[in-house]
Parts: structure tokens; C-alpha cells; sequence
């Protein structure tokens, strides 16, 4: 097999969820033959188990997962488009942290390359105030959780933030994983402000961009962020880039968030992708 040398890296695609359930193996083999190379993370043991399972039956360098329990997994709701965009409506299924089963994966494979994804998501907050700290302190546990099982087995953390940017940086502000993981890991998705995307960097954390920064106008965040500080993703099946030609997102066109950084920052698509590529090797070791 001549040697893979990856362009892109796709450091968050879901190609372990249902959306691919009946074609998985050829958008994986699509995004290889392209020359990009996928991190998958879970979002529940199911999905981590899949991840896993990817990364086990390729066996290829740049086929990687993660493996966490999502934060909006926490709890019964009705997922619907208006929340994730190009989502079929889904009903979620509870989901206690059982860390006896996340290490258990975290055992059985060496191609586990981070904790993820795993964080905190204020979306769509109880509005009785009792049920609301509950809520959030039940998400922040949880987290807390999840971080310390990462640090224990000295993986980096792949995380999830919506609307809840400042009690995620005191959280990694006060967890050893922060200091003890060099790098700790990735914001992934990112849509926080400039203030707080400059104390996420101060603490060591990597920012990754997806197709939100096509929704969203994050151009002056993007300007502020090092490009040696920011990793490509796509969060397939989700956020597809409005030229991607296609409704479900796949790890391939994480070309079309390369170049618009390229655009932004008015530098080249060679240097963005050298460089990202770069900091995936430093963050994930791949
Ligand atoms: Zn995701």
C-alpha cells in the first residue's frame, strides 16, 4: 500500500451516526481517496462503540475516534431541525455517565485518540430556576467526569459549547487536565466571542471551525484565532457548507471550510492545510 498522506484532516466527523448508517464505508473510503483523514467522536456509548469499531476494522493511520457521552444525551428531549440544522427530528435517549464503560473502550484500543464529544450545551435551558441549576449542575458533573477520566488515561478532550462559553472556561480553569495534557484538547464548533476565545487560548486549548463560520459570521474571530491554533472539522452529518452541492455533510468537504479560513486570513489553502495538519499531529498525535 503506498503510504497515505493526508491533506485534511476532518477532526470531527461523525461518519459512526445513523445518517451513514447504509454507506459509512464508502464515505470513509471518499474522504480517503481525497486525501482526508477522519476523526470520529461519539456522542453516547453506542456511538462511541461504533467509533471505535471504525478506527478497529480500517486500521488506517488517519482513521481515528473518540469516545464521550454528548451533553444534550443527559436528558429526554425532542431534537428537531430548528436545533440541528439538516436533522431529522430525533428523540434522545437518557444517558447516565457510566465511566466503567468508557474505560472499558478506552482498554480495548489503542486508536482512541481523545475523550469526545463531551462538554456543555445551554440550548435550551428548564425555565424553572430550581430545574435549572439542576440541569446545568448535572451537565457540569458530568463533564467533570469526563475530563477526569481523559486526564487518567492522559487523552486529550474533544468539546462540545453552546451558549455556555464562560462556565466552560472556569471549569478547564480549575481542572488538571488543562495542565497536565499539553495540548488539553479542542473547542470544537466554535462560536464563542473574541474575549472568550482569547482565555481558551491562554489555558492552551485549540479552536476548531466547521461550517457554522458559513452561518454564523465568526470572520473576526476566525482574523483572531492563530493558525497554528485552529483545526478543521466538519461535525458531518451536520453544518454542510452551503457549495458542498449536497444536504448531508461528509468528512470531504471540510475542503470548503480550508479554504474559506484560507479566504479569511488571506493566506494560501496549502498553508492552512499544512499548518492544521500540523496541529492535529500536536494535538491528537496523528
Ligand atoms: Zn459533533
Amino acid at each position: 500500500m503506498a503510504e497515505f498522506e493526508p491533506k485534511l484532516i476532518d477532526t470531527h466527523g461523525h461518519v459512526n451516526f445513523n445518517a451513514f448508517k447504509d454507506d459509512g464505508d464508502e464515505v470513509i473510503k471518499r474522504a480517503l481517496d481525497a486525501g482526508v483523514g477522519i476523526i470520529m467522536p461519539g456522542s453516547q456509548i453506542d456511538t462511541s462503540k461504533r467509533a471505535v469499531e471504525y478506527a478497529e476494522k480500517l486500521n488506517h493511520p488517519y482513521i481515528r475516534a473518540a469516545v464521550g457521552l454528548h451533553p444534550i444525551h443527559l436528558e429526554d428531549i425532542e431534537v428537531d431541525d430548528s436545533e440541528v440544522e439538516g436533522q431529522v427530528k430525533f428523540h434522545t435517549r437518557k444517558e447516565d455517565f457510566r465511566r466503567a464503560a468508557y474505560e472499558d473502550l478506552l482498554k480495548s484500543s489503542d486508536k482512541i485518540v481523545a475523550m469526545g464529544e463531551v462538554g456543555l450545551d445551554y440550548w435550551r435551558l428548564p425555565e424553572d430556576e430550581r430545574e435549572l441549576e439542576f440541569y446545568k449542575e448535572r451537565q457540569i458533573d458530568t463533564l467533570n467526569s469526563q475530563l477526569d477520566l481523559a486526564l487518567d488515561y492522559k487523552k486529550p478532550a474533544i468539546l462540545h459549547c453552546r451558549k455556555a462559553h464562560d462556565d466552560l472556561l472556569s471549569i478547564l480553569e480549575s481542572h488538571g487536565i488543562t495542565n497536565a495534557i499539553r495540548p488539553p484538547g479542542v473547542i470544537h464548533c466554535y462560536t464563542g466571542n473574541k474575549n472568550q476565545l482569547n482565555a481558551f487560548l491562554a489555558l492552551g486549548w485549540y479552536i476548531g471551525y466547521n461550517g457554522i463560520i458559513f452561518k454564523l459570521n465568526l470572520d473576526n474571530v476566525i482574523k483572531e484565532t492563530p493558525l497554528d491554533r485552529i483545526l478543521l472539522e466538519t461535525d458531518s452529518p451536520y453544518l454542510t457548507p452551503p457549495n458542498a452541492g449536497t444536504e448531508r455533510n461528509e468528512p470531504i468537504f471540510v475542503k470548503h471550510v480550508a479554504e474559506k479560513i484560507a479566504e479569511i486570513k488571506q493566506v494560501s489553502f496549502e498553508e492552512v492545510a499544512r499548518q492544521t495538519r500540523e496541529n492535529t499531529r500536536k494535538v491528537f498525535g496523528i
